[in-house]
């Protein structure tokens, strides 16, 4: 009794100190393993090459890791749960019981040594696995300490379903491919995703003999060792004997090929961008990629013959702005004609491209609609006189006209109105990047193409001519931030853009009748940049915006290169393939709900007066597009003969005259019809014995330019002095800081030589009417 009671308190003295010695312990150890584990820390982390998928989640594109490994990234949930099923059951059957060690398998593994002197697998699980792959180390007993040291901080640190990804994605198939995912694509041709039973079981046994059991080599070996594995998959219940028995028998016949290389602009691009990202999705349709591709290809072949070696094209979804196609160059790998340039990243000059933009704006300002008359005169903008492509002025000319024809000074004289710094600022909104870097450097050349922009950033506005005049960022891959959208024009000037840019009669049709015959439904612009160094050609509908530009990355013009000839042939059969057959069903615009029709005078798309006598259907948007009316026409009394006309003042009050329209023409249209002799009717001159001469305009001087610096080179530079003067003037005066210097007749012009500082230029008709300006010559 005593010596029980003695016993028993011995036992719980020895109890309490065995426990509070084991407390002791496992605090030291816990310690010990934490500053290890601090000291040491997992993860290793493991560098993936970057995989590019197309919408349709194909693989597109990839690039090697930073050990020159074909080790891709892919989630558990995209690979076929069979190949996981028998990567466990043959690696580690306890994976989810265990934390990173097995001790049956070690003990199995142990006895097994013993038994066959010689190491068998099997001890290994797979996050020891994980670590021997991440920091592969000699197989000594130590390090195999070492190694189930890091297999319990892994699990320490990570979830089983974390590990096991790490094991897919790292365990090695031969040569430089490592990973479910490489292996696959590389030797399937295809998304880990969908395996068939037999193609599980290959794979699953690859990784542990990866020399022995070469993909693509050994093929016999590695069918009798799958179908051996099969059997032990059936026996482990993971397929059922229908199975086992038809992936006996499927054959095995693997050809490495290498990864696709389908967007390889894009695919540089994004990977520069999104180095982090090991999975980046594009927007790529594949099927309209490769014939786009093929399209530019073949094309930019043709134009080798008129010294163009270049050509580049991008398709947008304008309902979602992704872009759905890349083609950076007529062929990535043409070496000769650098290939690899990417032609839609290139900043280069756009031509005419930028002037839908300008009349749309104008018509967003109220002061143009599509049938209101424009001057394409020669016209001095300070110091820059522009010329048409053709050298050639129209005179009076629609706005719509101007725009179909791609004129240039109506479109200089809109941007002029519009002013610089609001249009490059509606362009910067727009995603012009370029045009931000340019901005203090642009004057009203860049209605002509006078900046630097690119295929891309110009196709983008014309996607957001496709949607209301919208703009939104273009989506080249689910990583690019969305913009806000913004407003570059209304929905109604929009779609007056639309009609303009979709009306066929228009000069910069292809010649080829095989082109304008079968030419899609489309709104289009082209444009050729100074020097015919870049033909452009960018068309839209409803759903796509296509954007092409055909050149020489060298920079090199060619004579035979324009916008029309050049590039819109491409913009067209791109098109055609977007709608493979004639019955492609095909969306329309909307007209807007501000957008109405009015009738105009046709001589000046003004509203009509009673002496309008012919008028046509005109676009307008209430409240905005102006109520100008129509002057075009003016009422003369006349004498009988019609030799002289009469003023209010000396108009006969016994009658005997009669009443007569004449044409009303701004003054510079009348100076351009008599510098090209094109007859007009003109009033005839004013009453001779009227003594209120001293009536009418006085002469507008137009050059030079009031308040304007002027800067000779030397002494021998003359000025033109030029005025415009009301219609019954002969004769003008000139005179210089109030000396007399010439008397000229209108028709004729005359140059003068100033003398450096401030100068008055004054300028007397026959009348006696006088105007005077100042200028400053250097
Ligand atoms: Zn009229
Ligand atoms: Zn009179």
């Amino acid at each position: 009794m005593k010596e029980t009671k003695f016993t028993s308190i011995k036992i719980k003295q020895l109890t309490t100190k065995l426990i509070k010695t084991l407390t002791f312990l496992s605090l030291v150890q816990l310690l010990i393993f934490g500053v290890v584990h601090f000291l040491f820390p997992y993860p290793k982390k493991i560098h993936y090459g970057q995989v590019l998928y197309s919408s349709n989640n194909e693989v597109i594109g990839a690039t090697l890791n930073n050990e020159d490994k074909w080790r891709l990234y892919s989630s558990l949930d995209e690979v076929d749960p069979l190949f996981i099923d028998n990567i466990l059951h043959k690696e580690d059957q306890h994976f989810y019981y265990h934390l990173g060690v097995d001790p049956l398998a070690i003990i199995r593994a142990f006895f097994n040594n013993i038994y066959s002197n010689k190491r068998t697998s099997g001890a290994s699980t797979i996050s020891m696995q994980v670590v021997r792959l991440l920091e592969p180390k000699e197989r000594t007993y130590y390090n195999k300490i070492i190694e189930m040291f890091r297999a319990f901080q892994l699990e320490c640190t990570y979830s089983k379903k974390e590990i096991l990804e790490m094991y897919i994605n790292i365990i090695p198939f031969g040569g430089n491919i490592e990973g479910i995912k490489a292996a696959t694509v590389l030797y399937l041709q295809k998304n880990p995703g969908i395996l068939s039973p037999a193609e599980a079981c290959m794979l699953s046994i690859i990784p542990n003999r990866p020399t022995s059991l070469a993909l693509g080599k050994q093929q016999d070996l590695i069918v009798s060792e799958r179908n051996k594995w099969l059997e032990r998959y059936y026996q482990g219940d993971l397929i059922d004997e229908n199975t086992l028995e038809s992936a006996k028998v499927e054959p095995i016949n693997l050809q490495r090929t290498s990864i696709p290389k389908i967007i390889p602009h894009l695919s540089r691009q994004l990977t520069n961008r999104f180095y982090d990202e090991p999975r980046i999705k594009t927007y790529i349709n594949i099927n309209t990629q490769l014939k786009t591709q093929d399209l530019v290809k073949k094309y930019a072949r043709r134009l080798r013959s008129i010294g163009i070696n270049n050509a580049a094209a991008i398709i947008i979804d304008n309902h979602t702005r992704e872009v759905v196609s890349y083609v950076g160059s007529q062929d990535f790998f043409d070496d000769k004609f650098a290939g690899q340039v990417d032609g839609i990243q290139a900043k280069r000059s756009p031509g005419s491209t930028l002037k839908p933009l300008i009349y749309g704006i104008g018509f967003d300002r109220g002061f143009i609609t599509p049938k209101t008359k424009i001057l394409d005169v020669p016209t001095d903008f300070g110091n820059y006189s522009p010329l048409n492509y053709d050298e050639k002025f129209r005179g009076y000319i629609t706005v719509e006209d101007a725009l179909g024809k791609s004129l240039n000074i109506p479109a200089v004289a809109t941007l002029e109105e519009i002013g610089v710094d609001h249009f490059t600022n509606k362009l910067i909104s727009a995603g012009f990047n370029s045009i931000a870097q340019q901005k203090n450097r642009l004057g009203l050349s860049v209605a002509l193409g006078g900046c630097g922009v690119t295929l891309e950033e110009l196709t983008g506005l014309y996607a957001s001519f496709g949607n209301k005049g919208t703009y939104s960022s273009l989506r080249k891959s689910t990583f690019g931030k969305d913009s806000a959208n913004y407003q570059i024009i209304s929905p109604e000037s929009n779609y007056m853009v639309y009609e303009i840019l979709s009306n066929l009669k228009r000069p910069d049709l292809p010649n080829n009748p095989q082109n304008s015959n079968n030419a899609p439904n489309i709104a289009w612009k082209t444009g050729t940049s100074y020097g015919r160094k870049d033909a452009w050609s960018i068309g839209y509908n409803k759903e796509y915006t296509v954007g092409v530009w055909c050149g020489n990355f060298n920079n090199e013009g060619s004579p035979d290169l324009t916008g029309a000839e050049t590039a819109t042939p491409l913009l067209f059969n791109i098109f055609r393939t977007l709608y493979p057959t004639v019955n492609s069903k095909k969306e329309e615009f909307e007209i807007p709900d501000q957008l109405f029709e009015r009738l105009v005078c046709s001589s000046t798309g003004l509203i009509p007066e009673y002496f309008c006598d012919h008028t046509i259907e005109d676009s307008y948007i209430p409240t905005v597009s102006l109520t100008k009316k129509c002057s075009h026409r003016k009422l003369y009394f006349i004498n009988p003969i019609e030799s002289f006309s009469y003023c209010g003042k000396c108009l006969p009050k016994e009658g005997g005259y009669k009443k007569k329209f004449y044409n009303n023409y701004p003054e510079q249209l009348v100076r351009f019809y008599n510098d090209e002799k094109i007859p007009f009717e003109t009033p005839p001159p004013h009453n001779p014995k009227c003594k209120y001469t001293i009536s009418g305009k006085p002469p507008t001087i137009s050059s030079p330019i009031d308040g304007r610096t002027y800067y000779i080179l030397d002494h021998n530079t003359e000025l033109e002095l030029q005025a415009i003067t009301a219609n019954d003037v002969d004769y003008i005066y000139w005179y210089v800081n109030d000396q007399y210097v010439a008397k000229v007749n209108i028709e004729s012009s005359f140059f003068y030589q100033f003398e450096v500082g401030k100068n008055k230029i004054s300028c007397t008709d026959d009348k006696g009417r006088t105007n005077e300006i100042f200028i400053f010559v250097n």
